[in-house]
C-alpha cells in the first residue's frame, strides 16, 4: 500500500506536498478547500501551476492522491434546498479535483434522515447521475464505507453495491474502505481468518477490484459499536495484527492507504513509520 495521511491545506494548497514529504507520506489525502464551508473556492492559474510543480518536485506525480469531499454534502438530503446545495457543491468538488489532478474523491454516501435506506440509496444514485450528467470528470468518485451512526448509508457493503448498480457511468465509481468504520459496522478484521471473511464479503457485494483506497484508522470503540471514533494504529480495539496483515496484502500494493488518526502531525509521522515497518519495506 502507498502509505500516507490526511494532509492539512492550511496556509494554501501549494504547501501540501512539502508537508506530506516531511511526514513521510507516499500518498496523501486533502480537502480541496475548507470542508466546513459551502461557498466554493476557485483556484487561479498561478496557484494551480504552483500546486503541480510542487507535486513534481516532491515526487508525488507518479502516485495517486485523493481528496475528501466536504462533510456538509448530503447526496440524499430530504430538504430540496439542502439537496440542491449538496449537488452543486459536489459538482464543484469534482471540478476542483480535476484541476488538481486528483485520482479519487472520497465521499460519505449520505444520511437518509428517516426516509429509509432504500430511499436513501436511490436518492444518492440519482444525485451522482445528475452530477455526472452536468460534469463528466476525470476523477473517480469513491464511496466510503461508514460506521452506521444515525441514518447514514454505507455501513453495509450491500448499500454501496446497490448505489453503484444504479449509477449509469460505472467506471467513474470506486470504493474507499475505512478500517475503523467497517470494524464499527460489524465486519471483523482482527485476524487472518476474519480479514479473509470480510474481503470475501466485499468481493461478493461490490467486488474487491472496486477498492481504490483505504482509510487506515484503529477504533476507540468496540467491535460492532456503530460508533465512528478513530484511534492511532495499534492503540484501539482493532489492534496491530490486523494492520500487519493488511500492510502485507499484495493486491492493494499500489493504492493509497490514508491515516485519519487524531493527534496531529507528530502522531501521523509516527503512525506512518509504524505502518511502513509492518509492511516490512521501511526505507526511511
Ligand atoms: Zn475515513
Ligand atoms: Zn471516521
Amino acid at each position: 500500500m502507498k502509505i500516507g495521511c490526511h494532509v492539512s491545506i492550511s496556509g494554501g494548497i501549494q504547501n501540501t506536498f512539502e508537508r506530506a514529504d516531511s511526514l513521510g507520506c507516499e500518498s496523501l489525502q486533502i480537502f480541496t478547500q475548507n470542508q466546513r464551508q459551502w461557498k466554493s473556492v476557485e483556484y487561479d492559474q498561478s496557484t494551480l501551476q504552483n500546486f503541480h510543480s510542487e507535486r513534481k518536485q516532491h515526487h508525488f506525480d507518479g502516485v495517486p492522491i485523493i481528496a475528501h469531499a466536504s462533510y456538509l454534502i448530503n447526496l440524499c438530503a430530504q430538504e430540496p434546498e439542502k439537496l440542491e446545495k449538496s449537488r452543486r457543491a459536489f459538482i464543484e468538488e469534482l471540478k476542483r479535483c480535476d484541476q488538481l489532478g486528483i485520482a479519487g474523491l472520497v465521499i460519505h454516501p449520505g444520511a437518509h434522515g428517516g426516509n429509509g435506506e432504500e430511499w436513501g440509496i436511490a436518492a444518492i444514485a440519482d444525485s451522482i447521475n445528475y452530477a455526472l450528467d452536468v460534469y463528466n470528470p476525470q476523477v473517480q468518485i469513491l464511496l466510503e464505507t461508514t460506521a452506521g451512526q444515525g441514518t447514514g448509508i454505507g455501513s453495509r457493503f450491500a448499500h454501496l453495491k446497490k448505489i453503484m448498480e444504479l449509477v449509469i457511468l460505472k467506471p467513474k465509481m470506486g470504493i474507499c474502505v475505512d478500517t475503523c468504520h467497517i470494524f464499527a459496522a460489524g465486519y471483523d478484521i482482527r485476524s487472518e481468518e476474519s480479514w479473509a471473511d470480510t474481503l470475501q464479503k466485499m468481493d461478493d457485494s461490490f467486488g474487491l477490484e472496486q477498492v481504490a483506497a483505504f482509510h487506515l484508522n484503529d477504533s476507540k470503540k468496540e467491535f460492532n459499536s456503530h460508533r465512528d471514533r478513530h484511534a492511532p494504529i495499534a492503540e484501539g480495539y482493532i489492534g496491530a495484527e490486523s494492520f500487519e496483515i493488511l500492510m502485507q496484502m499484495e493486491r492493494f500494493k499500489e493504492i493509497p492507504g490514508i491515516l485519519e488518526v487524531p493527534g496531529g502531525d507528530a502522531v501521523f509521522m509516527e503512525n506512518i513509520k509504524r505502518l511502513k515497518n509492518m509492511r516490512g519495506k521501511d526505507k526511511s
